[in-house]
């Protein structure tokens, strides 16, 4: 299955193989910072600032610069969309909120003038991973041609449901771009100019599709969303592939790893998990996602420290064996994240 996509200046430049960008972070449900939160963390910013020893206009850049990202900017609100661009071809994966933002930057491009071809692969229809499709402006204009692919047989009748009334004014067939279905094939490829993308199972209430993603080189493992409760590798068995010779891992990390204990069988996993399997793949880089949309942006950041330290508590065991400590840099996402492969 292959399908060629003309040259675009949305593709990369130069030797970057995989370019990805989160455009959405958040699991569950779309997570606006109210008012009174962000009052209160003005004013938190504002005594730092005067506190640093900082006083004028000019010392402004320097220290929202370095501040960490809860106490400014934070982790986003968007749900779940990534995309992923490489040399010749652009992917979108699943297209929460997040895509509503992709939209209006694609609109600049070909998909403004009507000559758009976008490739969409979802993990599953979850409200959060669906819910910016009739805000994704594209889709919308008259030449566009969108194809939409999944592993479930369910993709058209989705489409469907979303854009009928009483949910949404207009409905599929009055919608200006072509929508091209395509049913994947567990764990076959799919070919998007020079990017492969194959689909492997992931441990959610409702099926839900993780893909590894390969270009120029380089592998990305997109596992969201996870609870992963099959971590050994005979445990993984035919989608351990998803794990290994991977460059980057983007993961789900919804809880804690105390809430995990509290929430078996809600589809979730653990930043703490997905450490485990980076240091056991030799995973050299991984992100970790899908935000539990009841956590202020502090709370992810304790969840990032707790994280920290259980790193360092595996390294040691590590180390006490004699072996190499497998190098794993990772970060928590942020809304707007881009990494270069
Ligand atoms: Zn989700
Ligand atoms: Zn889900």
């Amino acid at each position: 299955m292959m399908s060629e996509q003309p040259e675009n200046t949305l593709f990369l430049p130069g030797k970057t193989a995989l370019r990805v960008k989160l455009w959405g972070t958040r699991g569950s449900l779309p997570s606006p910072r109210a008012p009174e939160l962000i009052r209160q963390e003005t004013r938190e910013l504002l005594a730092g600032f005067f506190d640093a020893g900082y006083a004028g206009k000019a010392d402004v850049e320097t220290y929202l610069e370095g501040l960490p990202c809860h106490r400014f900017g934070g982790y986003g609100g968007n749900t779940a969309c990534i995309e992923m661009r490489s040399q010749r071809a652009q992917v979108i994966i699943d297209a929460g909120s997040g895509i509503r933002p992709l939209g209006y930057e694609m609109m600049n491009g070909a998909c403004g003038r009507g000559e758009g071809e976008v490739h969409l692969f979802f993990t599953h229809f979850h409200w959060d991973h669906i819910v910016g499709l009739p805000f994704f402006v594209p889709i919308f204009i008259p030449g566009n041609r969108i194809h939409v692919y999944s592993v479930q047989s369910e993709l058209e009748e989705v489409f469907r449901t979303v854009f009928q009334k009483p949910y949404f004014p207009v409905p599929l067939e009055q919608l200006g771009a072509t929508i091209e279905y395509h049913k994947l094939e567990p764990r076959l490829p799919q070919v998007i100019g020079d990017m492969t993308l194959t689909p492997y199972a992931l441990d959610h209430p409702d099926p839900c599709w993780g893909y590894r993603i390969e270009s120029g080189g380089k592998v990305v493992a997109h596992c969201v969303d996870t609870e992963c409760t099959r971590v050994s590798r005979e445990q993984l068995g035919v989608d351990l592939p998803l794990y290994q010779n991977v460059d980057l891992m983007i993961f789900d990390a919804q809880y804690t790893l105390m809430e995990t204990i509290e929430k078996v069988n809600w589809g979730h996993a653990a930043a703490s998990l997905g450490i485990d399997i980076a240091m056991r793949e030799q995973i050299r880089r991984v992100v970790f996602m899908h935000h539990d949309p009841a956590s202020a942006d502090a709370k992810i950041a304790e969840a990032e420290a707790q994280a920290r330290l259980y790193h360092k508590s595996q390294i040691k065991v590590v180390n006490r064996t004699g072996l190499q400590v497998p190098q794993v840099d990772w970060s928590f996402a942020h809304e707007g994240m881009t990494i270069d492969l």
